[in-house]
């Protein structure tokens, strides 16, 4: 993801019910989101300070393990060769058999732009896990670091443009708010309570569920 609080607030209740289920679950942050406040008079390295701080106390309401930061600049994250190179690298050392990400591709909806970070986060996501994660001559260093070739087989875009898969977080959206309560600095309760479970029970309506995540699901043959 691009920024800390994105994955709790396009997967924390899915990402509850992983870990609740067992599985193992690492976070790649590609910036310290040292762009986040309204304030001109902040010092970024303090706001990174913060939020890699409250990105912790999130990760560990929800079960992840890890939580690795590329460090990339907020704001203006590009969807580099740096950063596939970056990404690939963490792929190779955690080993997932599934990467969730953003949805590059949703560009704007109604009421909204998507951050171009979360674009770039996701396009340069996809484009690590194919083909550069597998192939072990596309970034030759990283073999020399002893980061073997790795193939993911399940890929899930948060805030999908085209939902293919829903997940039902009736029974995870109050740890997912708690997560989310984290984020001092970017969220107030007030519109935690008014925002997420409205969101969730929009995703979930149209098809019977009381709360929802949705996703675009890719399986790798
Ligand atoms: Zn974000």
């Amino acid at each position: 993801m691009a920024h800390p609080d994105d994955a709790e607030f396009s997967a924390g209740g899915t990402l509850a019910r992983w870990s609740r289920e067992g599985a193992r679950i690492a976070y790649c942050v590609a910036t310290d989101g040292d762009k986040g406040t309204s304030d001109p008079g902040r010092d970024p390295r303090v706001v990174a300070e913060e939020r890699i701080a409250e990105q912790r106390a999130a990760a560990r309401v929800l079960g992840v393990e890890e939580v690795l930061f590329l460090g990339h600049p907020d704001g203006v994250l590009q969807p580099s060769l740096e950063l596939r190179r970056d990404i690939v690298r963490v792929i190779r050392l955690v080993r997932p058999e599934a990467v969730l990400t953003s949805d590059p591709t949703r560009r704007f909806g109604p009421g909204y732009i998507n951050h171009p970070d979360h674009r770039a986060a996701g396009e340069v996501a996809l484009d690590a896990v194919y083909p550069s994660a597998r192939d072990p001559l596309v970034f030759p260093e990283l073999v020399e670091e002893g980061l073997a070739p790795h193939r993911v087989t399940q890929v899930f875009l948060a805030n999908p443009a085209e939902a293919t898969c829903l997940v039902d977080i009736s029974g995870t959206l109050e740890r997912k708010l708690e997560a989310l309560r984290q984020h001092r600095s970017q969220v107030t309760e007030d519109r935690l309570r008014e925002m997420v479970p409205r969101r969730a029970a929009e995703v979930g309506a149209p098809h019977g569920l009381a709360a929802a995540e949705a996703f675009h699901h890719i399986r790798l043959g």
